[in-house]
Formats: C-alpha cells, sequence, structure tokens
C-alpha cells in the first residue's frame, strides 16, 4: 500500500498466474502449455526477423499475420484484431465492449482473470454456477445483461459445449456482445468462427500459447464482425500501438503456414490426455471429459490439495485452487508421454500409499 496508488489500484485483486519455477528438471504441468514446442519454421522466421534488424518499429497493424489468420479460417482480414496475447485481446474486450449499463455474465468456475479485468475497469458482473457435473448449461445465458463471456472448452473443468448450444446464446442475445474464449479449441472443440458472418454480436478469441506452443512468444487474436474489430481497434491505439513486435508477428504467420507440425503435435496431445485418462480412472479418480490440454480429476479418497504437495515433493507441479467447489480438484496439463508416465507413477505412489 503507497499514498501514492490511486484509489483504484488499491483496490485492485491481481490475477496470479500459475508459477513459472526457476528450478530445474521439474515436470512442470500446472499452466497448460504445450510440450511439444513450436514448429521449426516459426524459430527460423524469427532468427530472419533478427538478422533483418530490430532498429525499426514492427508494423503496427501487424497487416501480413491478420491476413495469414483471415485466409486461414476464411474471414476478411477486417475480422481480425491480434494482441499480445489473449489476455491482452481479453483486457480490451472488457474496457471497449463490456463497460455497460447491466452486469456482465461469466461462469462460476472459469478463467480466473475474468473478474480480474470486472474490477480493472469497474465493471458489474453475476457469475452464474455451472451444473452439479460442473457444465455450463446455456439456457442460463438468456436473461438480461451486458455482455456474456465464457471459455469454450471451459477452464479449469475442460468440459465443452457443442457448436448449436454455443449458438443458442449468441441467438439469444442479439443486444449484447457475446465472447466464446476459445483459448484451448484446437484440442477438441468446435470453433464459433463458422458463425462470424451470421451473428454481428459474436467474437471468438484464441490464441497460439496453446495448440501452436507459443505461450513465450504472446500472441492471441479476437474474429468477429468488422464494427467489433473496430472498437477494439480505438482501445489498443488509445494504449500501445506496437503490442506485436517483429519477432512475434514474423513467428505468429509461420506457425499459421506449418499446418503439418499443428495437425501432429495436436494429435500428439489429445492421444496422450485420453491415455492419462484412463491411467487415472485406474487409480480411483474421477476425471472430467475434456476438450482442451488439461484434464480436471478428483480422487474418490484422497484431498486435491494433499495430492498437489505430495505431487511437489516429487518435482512434479500440477494446479490446485482453493476455491468452493474445485477445492478437490487437481488441474493437470498433458506433458510429454515421459512426463505422463512420470506422473501416473507418482500418483500411483501416492494413492497406494
Ligand atoms: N483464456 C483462457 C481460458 C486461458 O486459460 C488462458 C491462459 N491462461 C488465456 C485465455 C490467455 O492465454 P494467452 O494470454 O497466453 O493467450
Amino acid at each position: 500500500m503507497s499514498k501514492y496508488w490511486s484509489p483504484l489500484v488499491s483496490q485492485l485483486s491481481p490475477y496470479v498466474p500459475g508459477e513459472q519455477p526457476k528450478l530445474q528438471r521439474l515436470v512442470k504441468l500446472n499452466t497448460n502449455e504445450n510440450p511439444f514446442g513450436p514448429s521449426p519454421r516459426v524459430l527460423d522466421a524469427i532468427r530472419a526477423q533478427l538478422d533483418e534488424g530490430l532498429k525499426l518499429y514492427p508494423d503496427p497493424e501487424s497487416q501480413q499475420l491478420r491476413e495469414t489468420i483471415a485466409g486461414y479460417y476464411g474471414v476478411r482480414p477486417g475480422q481480425v484484431f491480434v494482441g499480445n496475447g489473449s489476455d491482452e485481446v481479453l483486457a480490451h474486450v472488457f474496457y471497449g465492449l463490456f463497460q455497460q449499463e447491466r452486469p456482465i455474465l461469466f461462469p462460476d468456475i472459469s478463467y480466473s482473470f475474468y473478474p480480474v479485468y470486472c474490477g480493472l475497469y469497474n465493471i458489474a458482473s453475476e457469475q452464474l454456477p455451472l451444473a452439479d457435473d460442473l457444465s455450463l448449461r446455456p439456457e442460463d445465458y438468456l436473461r438480461p445483461n451486458g455482455g456474456i463471456i465464457f471459455p469454450n472448452p471451459n477452464a479449469p473443468t475442460g468440459r465443452c459445449l457443442s457448436l448449436p448450444e454455443v449458438e443458442m446464446v449468441i441467438r439469444g442475445n442479439p443486444d449484447s456482445v457475446v465472447v466464446v474464449d476459445e483459448a484451448y479449441v484446437d484440442f477438441g472443440g468446435e470453433s464459433a468462427i463458422a458463425l462470424v458472418d451470421r451473428y454481428p454480436n459474436l467474437l471468438v478469441t484464441q490464441t497460439l500459447s496453446k495448440s501452436r506452443s507459443l505461450a513465450g512468444l504472446r500472441v492471441g487474436f479476437a474474429i468477429g464482425h468488422e464494427d467489433l474489430i473496430e472498437g477494439l481497434n480505438r482501445v489498443k491505439n488509445s494504449f500501445n500501438s506496437y503490442p506485436l513486435d517483429r519477432l512475434a508477428q514474423a513467428g505468429a504467420i509461420a506457425a499459421f503456414e506449418d499446418t503439418g507440425w499443428f495437425e501432429e503435435t495436436r494429435t500428439q496431445v489429445i492421444a496422450e490426455r485420453e491415455r492419462v485418462t484412463e491411467s487415472l480412472q485406474g487409480l480411483g479418480f474421477e476425471v472430467l471429459p475434456s476438450a482442451a490440454n488439461f484434464i480436471f480429476c478428483q480422487h474418490r479418497q484422497q484431498s486435491g490439495a494433499d495430492l498437489s504437495a505430495r505431487l511437489r515433493e516429487q518435482g512434479i507441479i500440477v494446479r490446485h485452487f482453493n476455491k468452493p467447489r474445485i477445492d478437490n480438484y487437481l488441474r493437470i496439463t498433458i506433458g510429454t508421454a515421459g512426463q505422463n508416465n512420470e506422473l501416473i507413477e507418482a500418483l500411483a505412489g501416492i494413492v497406494a500409499a
């Protein structure tokens, strides 16, 4: 606390990201990174930028990257907004589209950055409880609101709505913006990008941090009607004209171009997810069905906090949320086959003891 802080800053409850440990040789399964790494073509593209020199500012509009993303998804470049990670895209969404008269809606168990943005921008929210099986009920979102946001697949549950269910929420709310946060969609969800030409109130956000294994490069994007994108650009150009540096723009373009790497690595993540799920079920875990690169699970006898602490003693880090309704669960990122084997062996030992 400092007397120099504004009243707003004094009241903030900032987001606390999952730990990025400095220790080597940890099995790090706590922040949903993708263990397979980016395409080698991404690294080549970044190196080429280094050779060309970094003395000049990057393209403030990220034109070539937006064209690449638009071509990939079959939309127009004017329907694409890019930012420094989808977190920054989301921040601009909250600032530019969600400051409305009515509260915005999002699930009670969901991405924990949403309430933080509400605090930063003074946005009222209603957090709608997920069903007992931690699924999202689309019909709950047919009530007056100033905007709607939910991840699909949801985080940290991994559960996914079908496209018709997502469409029901979009169609039922023509007067507010519905944001579908598809950070994990490439691991098993159906993207709502297919609907953007039919619904001017739909905005889909995605990231290169997960399925393209570029969490360190910080690139996220949104796709929606040109009017929504223009609103986001007005915010961006009032905040930072150059959110994506030259390395990020070049690397992101190469990541979209290497479709082979993308398909191969995401297929491996999905196959490993199914294998880890079956193994943990065999150890007495209840595992929610996941369409993401992580699983959400609880053990029938042992507490989530305990299991997380015991894994940590063995150098394996997973995420445990000290939050009502989910404090018995562990969220475990899918790693390489070797990392997953270490996890399964460690859990087998802990559960047997
Ligand atoms: N949305 C969800 C649901 C997430 O889990 C994350 C990752 N923490 C993000 C958005 C943000 O990802 P990034 O800023 O790396 O694009």
